[in-house]
Protein backbone atom coordinates (compact mmCIF):
# COMPACT_ATOMS: atom_id res chain seq x y z
CA UNK A 1 0.00 0.00 0.00
CA UNK A 2 0.98 3.43 -0.78
CA UNK A 3 1.17 5.90 1.66
CA UNK A 4 1.47 10.13 1.41
CA UNK A 5 4.91 9.53 3.32
CA UNK A 6 6.03 7.47 0.08
CA UNK A 7 4.92 9.67 -2.38
CA UNK A 8 7.50 11.86 -4.05
CA UNK A 9 7.56 15.31 -3.44
CA UNK A 10 6.42 17.48 -5.48
CA UNK A 11 8.81 20.43 -7.69
CA UNK A 12 8.97 23.55 -5.62
CA UNK A 13 7.03 26.55 -7.65
CA UNK A 14 9.00 29.41 -7.51
CA UNK A 15 7.36 32.75 -6.16
CA UNK A 16 7.24 35.38 -8.70
CA UNK A 17 9.70 37.76 -7.82
CA UNK A 18 8.96 40.91 -5.81
CA UNK A 19 11.65 42.98 -8.09
CA UNK A 20 9.67 46.08 -9.48
CA UNK A 21 9.02 49.19 -7.47
CA UNK A 22 5.44 49.52 -6.87
CA UNK A 23 4.09 52.23 -9.72
CA UNK A 24 2.13 54.37 -6.91
CA UNK A 25 5.56 55.91 -5.56
CA UNK A 26 5.27 54.20 -2.41
CA UNK A 27 8.69 52.33 -2.79
CA UNK A 28 7.50 48.58 -2.13
CA UNK A 29 8.86 46.21 -4.32
CA UNK A 30 6.50 44.06 -6.04
CA UNK A 31 6.20 41.39 -9.24
CA UNK A 32 3.68 43.04 -10.68
CA UNK A 33 3.08 47.04 -11.54
CA UNK A 34 1.39 47.68 -8.48
CA UNK A 35 1.42 45.95 -4.98
CA UNK A 36 -1.93 44.92 -3.88
CA UNK A 37 -4.32 47.66 -4.04
CA UNK A 38 -2.17 50.52 -4.64
CA UNK A 39 -3.77 50.75 -8.35
CA UNK A 40 -6.57 52.21 -6.28
CA UNK A 41 -3.97 54.31 -4.05
CA UNK A 42 -3.06 55.97 -7.39
CA UNK A 43 -6.13 56.70 -8.68
CA UNK A 44 -7.53 57.70 -5.82
CA UNK A 45 -4.76 60.64 -5.26
CA UNK A 46 -4.92 61.56 -9.49
CA UNK A 47 -8.77 62.16 -9.07
CA UNK A 48 -8.29 64.17 -5.88
CA UNK A 49 -5.82 66.14 -7.86
CA UNK A 50 -8.04 66.57 -10.69
CA UNK A 51 -10.86 67.73 -8.49
CA UNK A 52 -8.93 69.94 -6.79
CA UNK A 53 -8.99 68.47 -3.63
CA UNK A 54 -5.37 68.51 -3.39
CA UNK A 55 -2.40 70.03 -5.07
CA UNK A 56 0.64 68.40 -6.22
CA UNK A 57 2.44 69.63 -3.38
CA UNK A 58 -0.15 68.04 -1.17
CA UNK A 59 0.30 64.67 -2.47
CA UNK A 60 4.46 65.04 -2.42
CA UNK A 61 3.53 66.25 1.43
CA UNK A 62 1.41 63.16 1.84
CA UNK A 63 3.46 60.45 -0.05
CA UNK A 64 6.66 61.75 -0.69
CA UNK A 65 7.91 63.02 -3.85
CA UNK A 66 8.29 59.65 -5.13
CA UNK A 67 4.00 59.55 -5.32
CA UNK A 68 4.36 63.11 -6.85
CA UNK A 69 5.91 61.95 -9.48
CA UNK A 70 3.90 58.86 -9.81
CA UNK A 71 0.30 60.88 -10.24
CA UNK A 72 1.93 63.42 -12.44
CA UNK A 73 2.85 60.72 -14.72
CA UNK A 74 -0.62 59.14 -14.52
CA UNK A 75 -2.05 62.29 -15.19
CA UNK A 76 -0.23 62.78 -18.51
CA UNK A 77 -0.65 59.19 -19.63
CA UNK A 78 -3.95 59.09 -21.76
CA UNK A 79 -4.08 55.36 -21.95
CA UNK A 80 -3.75 54.93 -18.04
CA UNK A 81 -6.66 57.42 -17.60
CA UNK A 82 -8.77 55.81 -20.32
CA UNK A 83 -8.30 52.32 -18.80
CA UNK A 84 -9.48 53.70 -15.50
CA UNK A 85 -12.20 55.96 -17.11
CA UNK A 86 -10.87 58.78 -15.54
CA UNK A 87 -12.33 62.11 -17.34
CA UNK A 88 -9.69 65.53 -17.39
CA UNK A 89 -12.07 67.88 -16.63
CA UNK A 90 -10.88 70.87 -19.55
CA UNK A 91 -8.78 73.90 -18.32
CA UNK A 92 -11.77 77.13 -17.66
CA UNK A 93 -10.39 79.89 -19.10
CA UNK A 94 -11.45 82.57 -16.74
CA UNK A 95 -13.50 85.56 -18.37
CA UNK A 96 -10.92 88.31 -18.07
CA UNK A 97 -8.53 86.41 -19.88
CA UNK A 98 -11.13 85.61 -23.03
CA UNK A 99 -11.57 88.98 -22.97
CA UNK A 100 -8.00 89.99 -23.35
CA UNK A 101 -7.67 87.27 -26.00
CA UNK A 102 -11.17 88.36 -27.84
ZN1 LIG B 1 2.43 51.48 -3.92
Amino acid sequence: MTTLNALPSLPSVSRVRASNKCGCGCGRLTGRTFAPGHDARLKGLILRVLAAVMTLDDVAAWGGEDTRKAVEGAIANPVLLKRWNIEVPAVEVPEEVEEQVG
